[in-house]
């Protein structure tokens, strides 16, 4: 009897592969995997009986695209990655001359050169992949899926198929649910997203590290989506979705301070602490309020 002889080379490329995987999910940008995978599970399960119910049936599939942002970094598709990048983020610091935001991301893009031509100090810190995007990238895929609703509408009263539709909207709503976790991550709204910046009185972490400690292996060792899924309510119709999604990017800003301060109190450290388990909590739940309160919305306001 023979035995195989293992062919080294493939033992290698999968080593290589499995560090490279390592690598990406330290360098990525975001809630890590868990917690995109939990807000959008925990408010794909708060969608109300009066939606449609082929979107409340498809909890897995919203599931599965939670993170589906982060798997366009990879540099081999390096133009989907630069384009895209900024869209997970906004430094709020930098655009405190700029209230309220403008709605349309070019009206926004003309204030920022406008301002950036008129500043001598740092003036490339204004550019508009350095500020970060997070509103508008959102909104613009709240319309794709309000404009969905519509169709689905539409072809429903029809009597047409609605099979391509259906599909369409799932995406969009999960897609949508990847920046609206983001958004209450509050180092996605800051200046100091990966260490401390400027003026340090308190003496604050200054070195990178603290974003994936806190987002990605705090979460993923501590946290789980029945930890907060009873924090999450009926879902509210809301008058002004960017309005209300701008202020909800500023109530996350005011938090930074207190992931820092959990930080140096050693919150985040293996096990963590019962205040840094209550806030993370507090703000995956907050992520998950806002993102079914805008599928509804959008669902609501589909039919005028
Ligand atoms: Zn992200
Ligand atoms: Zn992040």
């Amino acid at each position: 009897m023979t035995v195989a002889p293992v062919n080294l080379n493939r033992v290698i490329s999968v080593l290589l592969g499995v560090a490279l995987l390592v690598f990406q999910s330290e360098a990525a940008f975001a809630w890590g995997n868990e917690g995109h995978i939990y807000v959008n599970r925990v408010a794909a399960q708060k969608i109300p009986t009066e939606m449609p119910r082929f979107l409340r049936r498809a909890v897995a599939e919203i599931v599965y695209l939670g993170p589906e942002p982060d798997r366009w970094r990879n540099p081999a598709e390096f133009a989907l990655k630069n384009a895209q990048e900024p869209d997970h983020f906004i430094d709020l610091e930098r655009v405190s001359w700029l209230d309220p935001l403008p709605h349309g991301r070019y009206d926004f893009y003309r204030e920022l050169a406008e301002h950036r031509a008129a500043t001598t100090d740092r003036p490339d810190d204004y550019l508009p992949e350095r500020v970060g995007l997070q509103p508008y990238i959102t909104m613009e895929v709240y319309g794709r899926l309000k404009a969905g609703f519509r169709e689905y509408r539409q072809r429903l009263a029809l009597h047409q198929s609605t099979q391509a539709v259906r599909e369409a909207i799932i995406f969009y709503a999960a897609w949508l649910g990847h920046y609206v976790a983001d958004g209450s991550q509050p180092l996605h709204t800051t200046i100091h997203y990966n260490g401390w910046v400027g003026p340090n009185p308190n003496g604050y972490v200054t070195h990178g590290g603290i974003h994936a400690e806190f987002e990605t292996a705090y979460v993923s060792r501590n946290i789980a989506a029945s930890d907060f899924a009873n924090l999450v309510r009926t879902p509210e119709h809301i008058a002004d979705p960017f309005g209300s999604y701008v202020q909800y990017l500023r109530a996350s800003n005011a938090l930074v301070e207190n992931v820092y301060q959990l930080d140096k109190a050693g919150g985040f450290r293996d096990a963590g602490s019962r205040e840094a388990f209550d806030f993370t909590t507090q703000r995956l739940a907050t992520g998950s309020q806002m993102l079914v309160n805008l599928w509804y919305t959008a669902w609501l306001d589909s039919a005028e």
